[in-house]
């Protein structure tokens, strides 16, 4: 918690209210699990971490001026160690392309999770003015807008509150194991769910909070983006 409160300050520090993937430690301190990886700002370090992260690794551009990542190509998946410096490179000028001016805190370089093994699932929140924070769960990743498949709970859950959202949704049955899939470990959905209520309860100034995709598998749960707003 008292990790969670210094990264949110520094974020203040920095004069921003929007923060991305630099503030993923925000979910480890939670116990919310996140793939191995960081932020580095030069292809030398970007180098030196893939290195320790040891296999391909994805790339995505830090930018708070950049919300939607894949969307200006500032997310490269599977680069080869060989490949990681001329990436580097690469993220930087489409994000320049994107917007002269941006804002650029440097590269994530992020282990690989396994999408084909998992589900990309949303699990996020909205401070509404009347309710409060509204915990939101559904499909992620590309599904988001087309199925619009989730459902909603007021802040703080309990964890048979966080199991019902499960239930909820109508793509419930993929989760569980359909067309001869593995079946996802719901149990660590469930914590999840009931980890981001904490975060959300304990810091009031978090109006706004988006992990997606959250990618439950049947090992576990990986959240491999996060996007917040602070107020
Ligand atoms: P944005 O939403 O800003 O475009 P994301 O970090 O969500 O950026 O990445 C976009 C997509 O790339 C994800 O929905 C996922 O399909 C894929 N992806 C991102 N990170 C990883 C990762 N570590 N392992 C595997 N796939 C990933
Ligand atoms: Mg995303």
């Amino acid at each position: 918690r008292e990790r969670a409160r210094e990264i949110l300050e520094s974020a203040t520090r920095r004069d921003t209210n929007r923060l991305g993937v630099e503030a993923m430690e925000l979910l480890d301190a939670y116990g919310i699990p996140t793939p191995a990886g960081g932020v580095v700002s030069s292809p030398t370090e970007a180098e030196e971490l893939a290195e320790d992260i040891g296999d391909d690794v994805v790339m995505k551009i830090v930018s708070p001026d950049i919300l939607h990542k894949s969307d200006i190509g500032g997310v490269e998946v599977g680069v080869p160690p060989e490949e990681v410096r001329d990436t580097y490179e690469d993220l930087v000028v489409r994000a320049r392309n994107y917007q002269r001016d941006a804002a650029i805190l440097g590269v994530q370089v992020q282990e690989m999770v396994d999408l084909d093994s998992g589900t990309e699932t949303i699990l996020g929140m909205n401070r509404d003015p009347q309710f409060g924070p509204l915990l939101l769960f559904g499909l992620g990743g590309i599904f988001v807008e087309v199925l619009e498949d989730n459902t909603v709970r007021v802040a703080p859950v309990s964890e048979s509150d966080a199991r019902g959202m499960l239930d909820d949704i109508e793509s419930a049955p993929l989760l569980r194991g359909a067309r001869g899939r593995d079946p996802v470990d719901e149990d660590a959905l469930v914590e999840a769910v009931q980890r981001l209520s904490q975060l959300v309860t304990d810091f009031p100034a978090i109006v706004e909070l988006d992990i997606n995709p959250l990618v439950a598998t049947p090992d576990g749960v990986q959240a491999v983006d996060l996007r917040l707003t602070i107020d």
